[in-house]
This record gives structure tokens, C-alpha cells and sequence, in this order.
């Protein structure tokens, strides 16, 4: 967790629902039965089939990326440098924005990057250098892993060559962290998502059998900063580490376990209950900050979770992005999706 210094965030979780913009084809067939679909109605609610669902704020179909950035990012930033764990997630069935949401179009994410279509990360390392470059090099090394998570297996994107890779925990300062995960230093936004692309593209040509299909895992991209202050009346140094963790969750339609026997039953049953237990976790996080009182806090019940968890608790700051789909087609599972948001709270 952070050390000390700085304002203490609020501790509770932001939860924002993001409406993506409807293709040709679901335009045309909601026309005829507008009540079926999601509709923002003020700036912080929503209303599907007479049901109405309120969270810290709602992005429909006309905000630009640059509109979530400033509403999750910009405050993510300020967070993280006054020393503080920060994570966004994006939640919401295969289809519904989460990745655009998160790193933006591959077509984004090159050299050009002033496209008005990349998302919250590179907008996030932007911020995080300039900002850095204002405070004159207080911040010294900034560290970056990328890692998936696909039926409690982690995958290393920034080298997917076949290895094992085991959940170490440090005793004696309590860390948790993927033992031999490829570090890479990184100095310029350039640098980002050039490992970001990298990342990316063994997800997609999936180089292990591990990450075969994006929808069914977690991507994970963190960055640790490490920042020496010194004290100036004795003249020691001090380090403080905090976080950014970017997470692009697996999707949470409810995998059909019905047909799937074997491998692929543990599999279905792996996600649903992952993305269960992130829900759990954070609604226990959200209720300890509300009332004050501790409660036992279930990390390790899955991968993700126990990996995150020096990022979820404490002083540590959550977002939580929940995309949904325009369409009247996806509207059980829209509303499942606003659901589990509204639980967040
Ligand atoms: P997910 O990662 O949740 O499966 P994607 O991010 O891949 O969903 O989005 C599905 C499709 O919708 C993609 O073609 C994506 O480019 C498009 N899309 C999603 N959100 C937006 C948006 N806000 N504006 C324009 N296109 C979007
Ligand atoms: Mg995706």
C-alpha cells in the first residue's frame, strides 16, 4: 500500500457505466421497441424496461474518450502520484466496449498517438509523464508488467513463451507478485504502448494455448513508480511505490456451462466465479469504507483478486467502468451488468 503523505483519497469505489453507440443493424431493429434498450436519463443514471439504476456517472453513446479519461483518468493520476494503488476495471459482456474502453482500437494505439480514438491507457501514461515532468524527476522509475489471466493461469504478454508462472508471496513485506513476470522500464508514452501493442498482439495471436480467446480472460496492466523524495531537514532518502493497475476483465456474459464438459467446464466455471468474487470483494471493500468497521476481506479466493490486493483495499483508489451494449438483443444481460455495478456501490 502507499506510504503516507498526500491527501487520503476517498476510499469508496467509482463506478461508471459506459453505453457504446448502437452498429447499423441494432439501430435499426431498436427503433421499433425503444423501451427494450438501455437509455441514459441524467447524468448519473440509467433506465432499462421501467427499472432505474443510479451510479457516480453514465457515458452514453455521444461521450469520446477523451470524456472517460477526464472523468476516470485524470483523477486515477493525481491519485497514483500522491503515492496511493490505483486500478480501473472495465466489466461487461464480450462486445460491449471494454476493450475500446480500455486501451482503445489497435489502429490508435501506433506511433500517432494524438487519434482521437485511443483509450484510457496511453491517455493515462500522458498524464502520468507530464505530471512527472512537472514535479522535476521526483518520481524515478516507472516499471511495467502485462499479464493475462485465462482459467487461473497467468500468461506473461510481454513474453508468452511457455513458462509456468507461480504466485510468489514475499513474507516479510507481504507483496504478492508473479515470480519471474517480464519487467520492462519505460521512460516515454511511446514506450507504453509500444508494449501495450506488443501485449496485444500475443493475446491475439495467442502464441500459448493460454490465451486462446480474449473474451474468456483477464488482461492486467500494471505499472509500479517508484519515487525517491528527500527529507530536507536530515537529508535521507525516502521510497515510495504505488500502482496502476488497467484491467481489462474477461466477459461477463454467464459462460454456458450446459454443454461443456471436461476442460471447458472448469473453465466456464472459472470466469463466473472470478468475476463473482471481484464483485464480492469489492462490495465487502465499498461497505468497510461506508461503515468503518473491518471485516475479513477474501483475496485469495482467486487469482486475480490475490494478485490485486495490495491494489483493492486500504488507501488504495477503484474505478470501475461498466460497459453495456445499446441493444434491446443484450438487455438481460445489461441489466445483469448494471446489476453487479449497482453492487459496487
Ligand atoms: P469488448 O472488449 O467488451 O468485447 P470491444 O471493445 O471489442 O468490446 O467493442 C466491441 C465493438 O464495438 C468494437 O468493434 C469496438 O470498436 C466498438 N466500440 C465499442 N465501444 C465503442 C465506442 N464507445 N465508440 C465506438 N465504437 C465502439
Ligand atoms: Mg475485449
Amino acid at each position: 500500500a502507499g506510504g503516507g503523505g498526500g491527501p487520503a483519497p476517498d476510499s469508496g469505489v467509482q463506478v461508471v457505466v459506459r453505453i457504446r453507440p448502437p452498429c447499423r443493424v441494432e439501430e435499426e431493429e431498436d427503433a421499433r421497441a425503444p423501451d427494450l434498450c438501455v437509455r441514459k436519463t441524467a447524468t448519473n443514471s440509467v433506465a432499462i424496461q421501467g427499472q432505474d439504476f443510479t451510479f457516480d456517472a453514465v457515458a452514453d453513446e455521444v461521450s469520446t474518450q477523451e470524456d472517460i479519461f477526464k472523468l476516470v483518468g485524470l483523477p486515477l493520476v493525481e491519485n497514483c502520484l500522491s503515492g496511493f494503488n490505483s486500478s480501473i476495471f472495465a466489466y461487461g459482456q464480450t462486445g460491449s466496449g471494454k476493450t475500446y474502453t480500455m486501451w482503445g482500437p489497435l489502429s490508435a494505439l501506433s506511433e500517432d498517438s494524438t487519434c482521437s480514438e485511443r483509450g484510457l491507457t496511453p491517455r493515462v501514461f500522458e498524464q502520468l509523464f507530464s505530471r512527472i515532468k512537472e514535479e522535476q524527476g521526483k518520481h524515478e522509475d516507472k516499471e511495467l508488467t502485462y499479464h493475462c489471466i485465462y482459467n487461473e493461469q497467468i500468461t506473461d504478454l510481454l513474453d508468452p513463451s511457455p513458462k509456468s508462472l507461480q504466485i510468489r508471496e514475499d513474507v516479510r513485506t507481504a507483496c504478492v507478485y508473479v515470480e519471474s513476470l517480464t519487467k520492462e522500464l519505460v521512460f516515454t508514452t511511446k514506450d507504453v504502448t509500444q508494449l501495450l501493442v506488443k501485449g496485444l498482439s500475443n493475446r491475439r495471436t495467442g502464441a500459448t494455448s493460454a490465451n486462446a480467446d480474449s473474451s474468456r480472460s483477464h488482461c492486467v496492466f500494471t505499472c509500479v513508480i517508484k519515487s525517491e523524495s528527500k527529507n530536507l531537514e536530515d537529508g535521507s532518502n525516502s521510497t515510495r511505490t504505488s500502482r496502476i493497475n488497467l484491467v481489462d476483465l474477461a466477459g461477463s456474459e454467464r459462460q454456458k456451462l450446459t454443454h461443456a464438459f471436461g476442460d471447458r467446464l472448469k473453465e466456464a466455471g472459472n470466469i463466473n466465479r472470478s468475476l463473482s468474487q471481484l464483485g464480492n470483494l469489492i462490495n465487502i471493500l465499498a461497505e468497510i469504507s461506508q461503515s468503518g468497521k473491518q471485516r475479513h476481506v477474501p483475496y485469495r479466493d482467486s487469482k486475480l483478486t490475490f494478485l490485486l490486493q495490495e491494489s483493492l483495499g486500504g488507501n488504495a483508489k477503484l474505478a470501475m467502468i461498466c460497459a453495456v451494449s445499446p441493444s434491446q438483443s443484450c438487455k438481460s444481460e445489461t441489466l445483469s451488468t448494471l446489476r453487479f455495478a449497482q453492487r459496487a456501490k
